[in-house]
């Protein structure tokens, strides 16, 4: 084969412009556009032909019909489409008319190359224009996951934007007790707040079981920082409704749809929604994720520190209570799934390790307990034994009945790695909290920097 004379029969099917020409032998050489190998083969046949050089106009070319003479606006299309949207990264793609798929076809075959020979249209389309956008907007194109997609619709004559969510990772803390970490509809109104006609007396007619969530004291902030059209929130597991999140806090990720700015200002946002949720939730170690922290942070298996208070039905005395943590310090507890847990949930036994357990009397029948654990353990099963369903446990130790009146987790640690790992993050990751041995607060300071092997 011949490219010289591939080029001449190309040519010869009617006024084909360097682009189209250089595009059916694209896999010549590199570091060319197909323009350039368009323009190179006539000039070349022109020498060897000794004729004059007769440049296509490319508005004339029968097979992209003057498309590849369009490459520039379709880029300033782009880029006026996007310019009140703060972005880093983009990617092209188009839609090929299909009677430019068809002319590409025809061309080929009258030249008697293969019917895919060289380049699709598509592909150069999406570079030309792609190339261009990046000196216009102060962007790279990225491959993988873009912060913008432009989509070139070349019959309808449109750029369609999708611009992709930008991902806030932080750990909260949850400072009261009855609030849910997402929003809990009303099931006996279907979150409309009225039955038949009446206020629902289920949920007082708010359409929700309790006045406030850690995801609506904190996403809609990042929503209105980022502008935003909407804000989720993904926790990294959460803790019982009457439960307190303190210590180090609980790592999550709040995903924000069609961002207009993303590259805000974290320590800024963290005084804004603390500011916002007033006290009931606290959040810090922000920093600006990547899409695949939800995954993560949704994924990552993590062990969890709680404090508990502990009700006893009988006096106990500090060795007895020793003695008891002692045994279950580094125990492995079998636990048949709890009463109090859904049951529409499968009921099973499994299996889950106490990597550490301590604790004090406040008097003959009350302590504080803490409890390092595997994920999925139940502490307050743990406690009470739950009628033997959990095995060992510390009221059958004892020899006493025991309850958790009040639960607060301090702290949710990756089991083999820390959340906080810089793979996850846009910008400079935050430090991990170490796994805090002493007791920690409730006020929500930093009780975390005491790393101790467990
Ligand atoms: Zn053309
Ligand atoms: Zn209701």
């Amino acid at each position: 084969m011949n490219v010289l004379a591939d080029a001449r029969d190309l040519a010869a099917e009617g006024p084909v412009c360097d682009a189209c020409l250089g595009r059916a032998v694209a896999d010549r050489s590199h570091g060319l556009t197909n323009a350039d190998r368009g323009r190179s083969l006539r000039i070349a046949a022109a020498l060897d032909d000794d004729e004059p050089y007769e440049p296509t106009d490319t508005a004339d070319c029968w097979v992209c019909e003057g498309l590849c003479d369009e490459f520039d606006a379709w880029a300033d299309r782009c880029a006026a489409a996007v310019e009140d949207v703060e972005f880093d990264t983009y990617q092209v793609g188009t839609r090929t008319p299909p009677l430019i798929e068809e002319n590409e076809r025809l061309l080929r075959a009258a030249a008697g190359l293969d019917p895919d020979a060289g380049e699709v249209f598509k592909s150069e389309f999406n570079r030309e224009v792609g190339k261009r956008i990046g000196p216009l907007t102060d962007t790279t194109v990225d491959f993988g996951r873009p912060d913008v997609q432009f989509t070139l619709d070349v019959d309808a004559d449109t750029v369609e934007v999708d611009v992709h969510s930008a991902f806030v990772y932080g750990r909260y803390r949850k400072l009261e007790r009855d609030i849910p970490q997402t929003e809990w509809p009303c099931n006996a109104c279907d979150r409309s707040g009225y039955v038949g006609s009446q206020p629902c007396g289920n949920c007082g007619g708010t359409g929700y079981l309790y006045e406030h969530s850690v995801e609506e004291l904190t996403a809609p902030v990042v929503r209105d920082v980022m502008d935003g059209t909407d804000a989720t929130f993904h926790g990294a597991g959460r803790e019982d409704v009457d439960a307190r999140m303190v210590g180090t806090g609980r790592p999550f990720v709040i995903e924000v749809l069609e961002p207009r700015r993303r590259n805000i200002d974290t320590d800024r946002l963290e005084g804004d929604i603390n500011a916002f949720a007033e006290g009931r939730v606290e959040v810090d170690r922000l920093g600006l994720a990547t899409y695949d922290a939800v995954e993560r942070v949704k994924g990552l298996d993590a062990s969890k520190r709680y404090r508990a208070e502990v009700a006893f039905d009988g006096p106990v005395d500090d060795d007895e209570l020793a003695a008891a943590l002692d045994a279950l310090d580094g125990a492995t507890v079998e636990q048949y799934t709890p009463h109090r847990v859904d049951h529409r949930r499968a009921s099973i036994t499994r299996t889950r390790e106490v990597y550490d357990a301590t604790g004090e009397r406040d008097d003959p029948t009350h302590a504080t307990v803490e409890i390092h654990g595997a994920g999925g353990l139940y502490v307050k099963e743990l406690v009470s034994g739950d009628e033997g369903r959990t095995d060992p446990n510390l009221a059958g130790t004892l020899g006493v009945a025991a309850e958790v009146t009040a639960l607060d987790v301090i702290g949710v640690y990756g089991e083999d790695e820390p959340f906080e790992d810089p793979a996850y993050f846009r910008e400079a990751a935050p430090d991990p909290p170490g796994v805090a041995s002493d007791p920690v607060d409730g006020s929500g300071g930093e009780g975390d920097s005491d790393a101790s092997a467990e």
